[in-house]
């Protein structure tokens, strides 16, 4: 029986030049901070949790921050993870700094470790940070698939690959003598040269080997992960006096750990809310996260006795409930 095209195509059909690839890199790559200066296994890894889901322009002057205030582990342990929060607040998904404080605290004093068996066992390591980690600040020959790496591999077999499948491809494929530089290599040129819509095959050092760049769209490769955004409607009020705001301690997944405006949901919760405020209407804020979207109806109203509040800046807030107070400023500013 003749082979199917997914199994006839071998190793030898698509392997990126290793010349031509780190070759390309080690012209091309991004001046990023810690490519110029040398830096601490802690500080790649900070750096590879805050880029791992926020955007590069975005999330280094974060890394900058974060990394000035806890230059090692141990310094992240003795703070407190509300104080982590307050330097991570706007970054975002704040699961991943709940979870760097969890690691700091589990390490006890000690130093990262250094292998990708090692690192995987920590909170909130999963193997594509575990593999960063070990392949480029310790030269351990693993391979990092993430999603930039992801599209390069479909395209370079111009092939839908499952998550085992491409884990099995990168790690065959991966450079033994630099696996850090190659690993990066791979997300670079995922990031700059093979985008989700444009790949730029022409300027593109893989393009010899690239099955994807001899059909008409290698953009088909792989296939979008569709997410699914729900839609909810909420209700938030602003609660000001004097002294300040009232705010109330978030739990949950999303927002765990952060401050917050008294916020609610349901019709029963949002009467419960409003119920004896004497609140009024100021406006609406829209808030998308990566599987909801907010459409929050903003009240505001005047603090009563036994209101305790709270000067905004003093605790960690989200990016949402400073949308919801730049509303309430600007209602205020056209009262007075
Ligand atoms: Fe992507 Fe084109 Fe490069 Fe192939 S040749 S890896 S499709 S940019």
């Amino acid at each position: 029986m003749a082979p199917s095209v997914a199994t006839a195509i071998t190793l030898r059909d698509y392997r990126p030049n290793m010349r031509e690839l780190l070759g390309w890199f080690d012209e091309n790559a991004r001046p990023l901070p810690w490519r110029i200066e040398k830096v601490t296994p802690w500080e790649s890894l900070l750096a590879e949790i805050i880029l791992q889901q926020t955007r590069m322009e975005t999330g280094l002057p974060y890394w900058e921050r974060i990394r000035s205030a806890y230059p090692t582990p141990a310094s992240l342990a003795n703070d407190t993870e509300e104080n982590l929060l307050r330097l991570w607040q706007g970054c975002g998904y704040y699961a991943r700094a709940r979870n760097l404080h969890k690691l700091a605290t589990t390490l006890d004093g000690k130093e990262l470790p250094s292998t990708y068996d090692a690192l995987l066992e920590l909170p909130g390591i999963g193997p594509y940070t575990a593999a960063a980690i070990a392949s480029i600040a310790h030269g351990e020959p693993v391979a990092c698939v993430d999603g930039n790496v992801r599209r390069v591999i479909s395209r370079l077999r111009a092939e839908h690959l499952s998550d085992s499948e491409l884990q099995r491809e990168a790690t065959a494929i991966l450079n033994h003598q630099r696996p850090g530089d190659w690993n990066q290599a791979m997300m670079e040129i995922g990031s700059l040269v093979c985008t989700p819509r444009n790949p730029d095959c022409n300027r593109c050092p893989l393009q010899s080997t690239c099955l994807a760049s001899k059909s008409q769209n290698p953009e088909q490769w792989p296939h979008r992960r569709s997410i699914k955004q729900t839609h909810i409607d909420a209700t938030v009020l602003v609660v000001f006096g004097e002294d300040g705001i009232l705010l109330e301690a978030r739990e949950g997944r999303t927002l765990g750990g952060l401050w917050g405006l008294p916020y609610a949901e349901d019709a029963g919760e949002i009467r419960t809310l409003l119920r004896g405020r004497n609140a009024e209407r100021i406006g609406d804020v829209r808030h998308d996260f990566t599987h909801k979207r907010l459409n929050i109806t903003v009240y505001s109203s005047v603090a009563q006795e036994g209101d305790i509040l709270h000067e905004p800046d003093s605790v960690p807030l989200a990016t949402l409930d400073r949308k919801v107070l730049n509303i309430h400023k600007g209602h205020q500013g056209e009262q007075s």
